[in-house]
């Protein structure tokens, strides 16, 4: 509230000033056009509090040092622009502050343009405590920015941004032009909230340069900004230029990491990293020349590889520009690492990036990995850099760099900026300054807009509505519910003569006497459940039978709509049992189709038989761009029994190695007669193509279709340890981008013929 009374005061004052400034209070867009005619330097044009909808606001104009013309919302916060709406700003000392983008999406390639038109690109403007609030095109692969900074001397801060589940960077500095090179741009204070799992290549936050201009400097500061669960995609932040300043940043619990993609000179300066133990968070990884990483703090990331604490990558000899240029003259020194997964030397060694780090230092820094646990790590030659008054404190050491740092416990203690410290005062230049402040939340975004909490949990609204058995209650029931209420369902029938919408988080729960008969679902439509935008479900205790599904091409116990979904979802079943879905020949349990991806899949204690289709199909995204349509599934403690194709079938194709996922755990299950049908394509009663990490554990499996393991890109991890297979072939393991053994650790197996049983 302060900083927009001194902006309001700030602005009152040049209204005070000789110029004679004008205000113009608009209405609607027909006024605002109109003001927009007579605008000069040191005008202000208020909008009126209320919905703009489908407003492509446009400002140019030519303001002066301390005399902008300023575009202001009545009141902050009152103003919102719906519907297909945007803003584009040309001329140059331009103000705009106060609205908020929600409900809608951009009709252009952005929502906040620093440009009118290519020929008109704003300079020494600046757009600060704004909002854009779930503002996402539709289809999750219709690629926007929702903020493009182009020009010089603009500044884009205290805003907030929250929510964008479509492709393409949050906030790209572009340097397509002569105009928008060593632009001197500050991006500071603002909040980037959260950014789900985009499950594709483009979920960055921020992108300063391409690839094709990085030869060129940016010089832009990007200083004091959070970046709140941004886990788009392997790069929070992509660095494509040089001369630019990373500095005072908090990252927290985002996945990925800030990455020094391609330029030179960039300094990442006093950052404060911390993952809360959260899979696939990182720190800096770092790629290119003359690169200075100094003076920050990272705790609890659990990331490796790619999204390591440190990754200081290989490059590729004489690298074209969109590769990787080898790491050259980086000095890394004085960062603390504490209780974090991995930092990585040489990291993407591999035959085209055989370049290791040459002419650089690597001193005074403070390490300490996970007790018992593969921590420092090198991948290729360290000898081009010197390594000097490093410490590891806990961790295991490689051998090559076991010579070249010491490894000593540290006692460590919090101190008043909430970062842990070496207690002995000799040590006290190692790591992280003890004068580091991590900004806090309340200095960033705007104070008028809520910061997100976390997500709608099953059964937070903490109303419980029994429902009885019959025809139609469930589907009544079920429309009328609101997010996070639960269904309890008694003994007896349900028969839903519908497809049930699911638009919240809803759980729909069996509840009877031990003993007593679990209620039963039957359906007479194509599927049960339709999870549509915002859908969360949750099944528990009950039992779902086809016996009166139709004989229809694609039946799906559940599915997706046909609609693109923006939202991530989660499915739970616990305690369900899935039968006689077999009026035709592919009906499966649960299908995500094109453009929706789930977040989670859980299936526990739960009991599938007689079903002709699959029962978690995942493999949608068949054109090989790198997209998916599931994060996480988990297949545990469950019975398959005579299911014609897999359990699980997830498909990640392409060689994009911007994501985490898929990540898929199937363990403790008991499989029987699994996969065999002959309308199974994959032939297989796992089938996991493209899978990133996959454990397969303590699994009994007879009589069925082998597991079939399709490693693309990346470093996947598949274990399949300790499963007994009877009268099952063993796994079928290929390799498609990797020469050499399949990369799958199997261990512990047993294998029995079909005539020992
Ligand atoms: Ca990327």
């Amino acid at each position: 509230m302060l900083a927009r009374l001194c902006l309001v005061v700030w602005i009152a004052c040049i209204g005070a000033a000789p110029a004679m400034a004008e205000n113009y209070f608009v209405r609607n867009q027909n006024e605002y056009a109109h003001a927009l005619k007579q605008i000069e330097a040191g005008d202000i044009i208020i909008l009126a509090n209320g919905e703009w909808r489908d407003f492509e606001l446009v400002i140019t104009g030519e303001g002066k040092p301390g005399k902008p013309i300023t575009i202001i919302s009545e009141e902050a916060g009152k103003v919102f622009l719906t519907g297909q709406s945007s803003l584009r700003i040309g001329g140059k000392h331009i103000l705009v502050t106060g609205l908020v983008f929600k409900d809608g999406y951009s009709p252009r390639g952005e929502v906040i343009s620093f440009r009118r038109t290519k020929q008109d690109v704003t300079s020494n403007s600046r757009v600060t405590e704004m909002v854009i609030d779930n503002f996402s095109k539709p289809d999750r692969y219709e690629s926007d920015y929702w903020v493009g900074i182009y020009g010089k001397n603009n500044r884009f801060d205290h805003n907030h941004l929250v929510g964008k589940t479509n492709k393409g960077v949050t906030l790209a500095v572009r340097l397509d032009s002569k105009e928008s090179r060593e632009n001197g741009h500050r991006i500071d204070h603002n909040y980037f909230g959260p950014r789900p799992v985009l499950g594709s290549n483009g979920g960055e936050t921020l992108r300063i340069g391409t690839s094709k201009y990085s030869m060129f400097n940016s010089n832009t500061l990007v200083e004091n900004n959070v970046f709140d669960r941004t886990d788009g995609e392997v790069e929070i932040i992509s660095s494509k230029s040089g001369g630019n300043v990373f500095r005072g940043n908090l990252f927290l619990r985002s996945r990925g990491t800030l990455t020094l993609r391609h330029g030179d000179d960039n300094i990442v300066e006093r950052n404060v990293f911390m993952g809360h133990g959260k899979d696939y968070t990182g720190g800096i990884r770092v790629i290119n020349r003359g690169q200075t990483v100094r003076s920050n703090y990272m705790e609890g990331l659990r990331g490796t590889a790619f999204s390591s604490a440190l990754a200081i990558m290989n490059g590729v000899p004489n690298s074209p520009v969109n590769r990787y240029v080898e790491v050259e003259g980086a000095r890394i020194e004085k960062n603390t690492i504490v209780d974090s997964a991995r930092v990585g030397f040489n990291v993407g060694a591999d035959e085209e990036r055989s370049a290791p780090p040459s002419n650089s230092t690597f001193a005074n820094n403070l390490l300490s990995g996970l007790e018992g646990q593969s921590f420092l790590e090198s991948y290729d030659d360290i000898s081009g850099i010197s390594f000097s008054g490093n410490r590891v404190a806990a961790g295991e050491v490689g051998a090559a760099l076991a010579e070249k740092i010491e490894q000593a416990p540290v006692e460590m203690g919090r101190g008043d900026n909430g970062l842990l410290y070496p207690v002995d005062p000799e040590l006290r230049d190692l790591g992280a300054p003890r004068d580091l402040q991590p900004i806090k939340l309340a200095q960033v975004g705007v104070k008028w807009y809520p910061k997100p909490g976390d997500e709608i949990a099953f059964g937070s609204s903490g109303r419980i509505i029994e429902v009885e058995p019959g025809e139609g209650t469930l589907a009544e029931a079920a429309m009328a519910a609101g997010d996070g209420d639960i269904l309890q369902l008694r003994s007896g029938d349900y028969t839903v003569d519908r497809s049930i919408p699911v638009e919240k988080a809803l759980s729909i729960r069996g509840a009877f006497d031990e003993g007593a008969e679990p209620p039963r679902i039957l359906f007479t439509r194509p599927s049960l459940i339709e999870l549509r935008e915002g859908g969360n479900l949750q099944l528990a205790n009950l039992v779902i039978d086809g016996e009166l599904a139709p004989d229809s091409v694609g039946n799906s116990v559940i599915r997706t709509t046909t609609f693109p979904i923006q939202s991530n979802m989660r499915i739970e079943m616990d305690g369900v049992t899935v039968r006689g879905l077999t009026v035709n020949k592919s009906f499966n349990v649960l299908t995500l189709g094109k453009s929706a991806l789930a977040n989670r899949v859980t299936v526990r204690n739960s009991s599938f038989s007689d079903i002709t289709g699959t029962v978690v199909s995942a493999a949608a995204e068949t054109e090989d761009f790198g997209q998916y349509n599931v994060e996480y599934l988990d297949i545990v403690d469950s019975n398959f029994a005579n299911i014609g194709g897999p359990i699980a079938d997830i498909y990640r194709g392409g060689r994009d190695e911007s994501t985490f996922g898929p990540f898929v755990t199937i363990s403790g299950n008991k499989m029987a007669g699994v996969g065999l049908s002959a309308t199974n394509g994959s032939g297989a009663s796992v089938n996991l193509h493209g899978v990133q990490t996959a454990n397969i554990a303590r699994n009994q499996v007879a009589e069925s279709a082998p597991f079939r393991v399709v490693h693309t890109v990346g470093t996947p991890k598949t274990a399949v340890t300790g499963n007994q297979f009877a009268g099952t072939p063993e796994p079928v393991l290929e390799e498609l981008n990797y020469e050499g053994e399949h990369r799958a650790v199997l261990s512990d197996n047993q294998f029995a013929g079909a005539e020992n049983e």
